[in-house]
């Protein structure tokens, strides 16, 4: 039986270019051009809500008389560097957040491939690597250093096989914690204003414990719901 995963192949049926597909965002059973990132299987999803999801039926299926085991940090890499290519922001190790323009991926500039290269609208430049097995050894942070494109690494190796969206959303633009800088050269002109920075640590904070905890997060909210629920006087 082969292993369930989260993350397929999408190839656009008109422009023929190929794009990560989480789950979460795939229509139950109908999605018809999804295959797997390991092998050329073609695959189904299976969208399940409520109890449904609860008990793991929400994945992208392989034929039956497939054998293959998947290969998780393929997708997941591929996955999060569309979540960057897609949003307009993200967050640097310094809490700080790099607002962006323009973002391309698979940019070669001399002997460096950047997973993702983001451009501000005042021209600063922030190179994105997203490490899941491997990582940048010293040879890459030299030639960084060389070419001057100040550089940060996130770090998605804990990752589990079976992430929602949202999760590894988070774990990809806002988390602080799993991420370094390769290179940087000064700090860049800082976009983000004080509060701005404020609330990103405050989302940061909310975040790691709504998806940590989820269930005693619930728990209190559906407390705090029947503590002030307004009782009706017997007389
Ligand atoms: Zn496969």
């Amino acid at each position: 039986m082969s292993v369930k995963i989260s993350i397929a192949r999408f190839t656009d049926p008109l422009s023929g270019l190929e794009s990560a597909l989480h789950i979460d965002q795939a229509i139950n059973g109908k999605e018809k051009n999804c295959s797997c990132y390991k092998c050329p299987s073609k695959l189904t999803a299976v969208n399940g809500r409520g109890m449904r999801k609860i008990l793991k039926q929400h994945h992208f299926r392989h034929p039956p008389d497939s054998q293959c085991v998947g290969a998780p940090e393929t997708e997941v890499h591929e996955l999060a560097k569309q979540i960057i290519r897609q949003s307009s922001s993200i967050v640097l190790p310094t809490k700080s957040r790099f607002n962006y323009v323009d973002s391309e991926l698979e940019v070669r500039l001399q002997q460096v491939v950047f997973d993702a290269f983001v451009s501000a609208e005042n021209s600063d430049q922030l190179g994105v690597e997203v490490a899941v097995t491997s990582f940048s050894d010293e040879l890459k942070c030299q030639r960084l250093k060389e070419i001057g494109i100040p550089t940060i690494e996130i770090d998605l190796s804990e990752v589990p096989r079976q992430i929602d969206l949202k999760r590894i959303e988070f774990e990809v633009l806002y988390n602080p914690e799993n991420r370094k800088y390769l290179y940087q050269d000064s700090p860049f002109s800082e976009t983000a204003s004080n509060s701005e920075r404020e609330s990103v640590s405050f989302l940061y904070w909310a975040l790691s414990v709504i998806t940590k905890y989820p269930l005693q997060t619930l728990g209190i909210i559906l407390g705090l719901i029947l503590f002030f629920k307004p009782r009706r006087r017997r007389w």
